[in-house]
């Protein structure tokens, strides 16, 4: 039966639980790849209560932890669970937001925050709609997980999931093909036991490039004497670890093709020192780019790689996956690790839909259009954090996301203050965000690369830099102007009546 209730502020959650994606994403060798404790919230009692056991904890220790995070900050007593959100329509006339969920439950609030994370991609396989068997895409794992001892395993994806898995199962079945389309880029992260930190690593986390516990580099390819020295840095760089060789090798990484390319030579060299089997070695780390204990897996003889880019894969079936050219790969069970609709794909899945009723994927089908990535013309006071048009993916997620969060929550308070019942963004506001970030992007090599990042894994999606590739800090430099000194040229605001 339909209810309707008016909350203060209240939370939908489809999962039964607090803790996101590391509720749904129970694969084996899950675990986060920014070391703690900046992949953390910095409420000091959350992290003054709580000890982590290793640097990069796994997804066992990431769920106890959220768990604490829940008993200290009393998320749960604001939220419905099992509540998965199927529509929400702002009323001008009211100045409300109408939410609604599938079970028939409704909110209306004054203000809108889609924090909805990602939305699977599994590619259109014939027979996996109707393969009743062991297939799992790994962001929605089998509870109680999937036994692969004796058996013939199959992982589908070289993303940081495919990778992750793929170690795991490599080591405990009999047999594994891993169906390779694209090579990725995998860089050893030496795990190590945590040390107690001081708090001022959440400030200065915050002032970093990528919200990390320590700066990137400011050196550009031009500045380094000569190549040797590069490569001397960048190799110290991959000894260290995890993204210290992305951030402490060259600054203009994504703008100059020549320093990009020592960058990809160095890291094929030091990958492919650890595959020893030159014909899987050059399947993985190619002399020729497209773009860690994880290459060591594929020493083992039962272990496979599968071009799919030769042969891409027509359809699963109980005990199989088929490939164009007619091979049957016989599997027990498959790991779907074909990663994500990224940012648009779980947004407009909701329904959402504009004064007009129009709804966001019909307005984003000539292209992205928001203001920071948090404000969308026609969907007045909707604010949507850690998604498309800002630097999100290149950042570490909970120090962006409390960044963002802590701007969602001032301009809530200046609207309250001032007496506004809504704002919209003017939609040339949105146009000059969407060309600069265009601008940007074509001094970037990101159109060069056919990634997520553009939107190329799915079909037919328009193909767009769905991010902004500007440094952390100038970011939020941007969105304080917006709040404050540009607020009056960026929105339009509908004052209270007296
Ligand atoms: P992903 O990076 O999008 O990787 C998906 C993989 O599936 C790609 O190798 C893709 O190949 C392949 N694929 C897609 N469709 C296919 C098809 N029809 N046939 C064959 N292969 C296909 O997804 P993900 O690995 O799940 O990662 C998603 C995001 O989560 C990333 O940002 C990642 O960094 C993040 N993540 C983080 C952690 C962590 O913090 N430790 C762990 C896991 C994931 P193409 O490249 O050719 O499209």
């Amino acid at each position: 039966m339909a209810c309707t209730y008016v909350p203060k502020a209240g939370i939908f959650e489809a999962a039964p639980d607090v803790r996101g994606v590391w509720h749904w994403n129970t694969y084996p060798g899950a675990r986060v790849d920014c070391p703690v404790p900046v992949y953390a919230f910095d409420f000091e009692k959350v992290w003054s209560t709580w000890k982590w056991t290793q640097l990069y904890p796994g997804q066992k220790e990431l769920q106890a932890y959220f768990r604490h995070v829940d008993q200290e900050m009393e998320i749960s007593k604001d939220t419905l669970f099992n509540s998965r959100v199927n529509g929400a329509q702002f009323n001008r006339d009211t100045a409300r937001w109408t939410v609604t969920t599938e079970d028939g439950k409704k909110v209306v609030a004054k203000y809108f925050i889609p924090a909805v994370g990602e939305q699977q991609h599994v590619p259109q396989w014939k027979g996996y709609e109707t393969s009743k068997w062991d297939i799992h895409h790994t962001s929605c794992w089998r509870s109680g997980g999937v036994d692969v001892k004796e058996k013939r395993v199959a992982i589908i994806g070289t993303g940081a999931t495919g990778v992750q898995i793929t170690q795991e199962w490599a080591k405990e079945s009999d047999e594994t093909f891993v169906f390779q389309r694209t090579p990725n880029y995998a860089l050893p992260i030496y795990q190590n036991k945590w040390q107690k930190e001081t708090s001022d690593i959440f400030a200065f986390s915050a002032t970093t490039v990528g919200g990390l516990a320590w700066q990137s580099t400011t050196k550009n390819y031009d500045d380094y004497s000569s190549q040797e020295e590069l490569e001397k840095n960048l190799n110290e760089m991959y000894d260290k670890g995890g993204f210290h060789c992305w951030t402490g090798g060259i600054a203009d990484l994504f703008m100059n093709p020549v320093g990009n390319r020592v960058v990809y030579d160095t890291w094929v060299n030091r990958g492919r020192q650890r595959a020893q089997d030159p014909v899987k070695a050059e399947l993985l780390a190619p002399k020729e780019p497209p773009h860690p204990d994880y290459y060591e897996q594929f020493n083992r003889p039962n272990v496979h790689i599968v071009d799919t880019n030769a042969h891409p894969i027509v359809e699963t079936r109980p005990q199989g996956i088929v490939t164009d050219d007619g091979t049957i790969y016989q599997v027990d069970a498959i790991a779907v690790a074909t990663g994500f609709d990224a940012s648009t794909g779980s947004v407009t899945k909701l329904d959402v839909r504009d004064v007009d009723g129009v709804d966001l994927s019909s307005r984003w089908k000539d292209g992205i259009q928001s203001f920071l990535g948090m404000t969308v013309p026609g969907f007045p006071n909707m604010l949507i954090p850690y998604s498309i048009q800002s630097p999100a993916p290149w950042t570490n997620g909970p120090v962006f996301l409390r960044l963002q969060v802590d701007w969602i929550r001032d301009m809530i308070a200046k609207l309250e203050k001032e007496g506004i019942s809504y704002i919209d963004l003017y939609k040339e506001k949105a146009q000059a965000w969407r060309d600069e970030l265009l601008a940007v992007t074509n001094m970037t090599l990101f159109p060069e690369a056919k990634s997520w990042y553009m939107g190329a894994n799915i079909p037919d999606k328009r193909l767009e830099l769905m991010y902004f590739p500007a440094p952390m800090p100038m970011y939020f430099e941007r969105c304080a102007a917006a709040r404050d000194g540009q607020f009056a040229e960026s929105f339009f605001a509908s004052r209270n009546a007296e």
